[in-house]
């Protein structure tokens, strides 16, 4: 994936108040990467279904709390990314 990150901290909406497409596609591939490659995934059986979870990355939860993929995105598109999480992830 890009190694250039500065799209996390992109205007989030549109200007209807709606999540801006190239926010959007930009997240998704980035959790389509997270979920496939963070170093710890938290695994929770749910009514017999395996559910992902990854430390959500959002301002809020600031990679504290283990979020479904659903809940991070909409995490993302209310909080934005947490402050200096580029350079977190430039130093792993
Ligand atoms: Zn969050």
């Amino acid at each position: 994936m890009s190694r250039d990150r500065n799209w996390m901290y992109m205007k989030r909406t549109t200007s209807e108040g709606l999540f801006d497409p190239t926010f959007q596609h930009h997240v998704n591939f980035f959790l389509d990467y997270a979920y496939a490659n963070a170093p710890n995934i938290q695994r929770e059986l749910i009514d017999g279904v395996e559910v992902s979870k990854i430390r959500c990355p959002c301002g809020k939860c600031q990679i504290h709390r283990f979020k479904k993929r659903f809940e991070v995105v909409g995490d993302l598109f209310k909080k934005g990314f947490m402050d200096n999480y580029k350079a977190q992830v430039m130093r792993t």
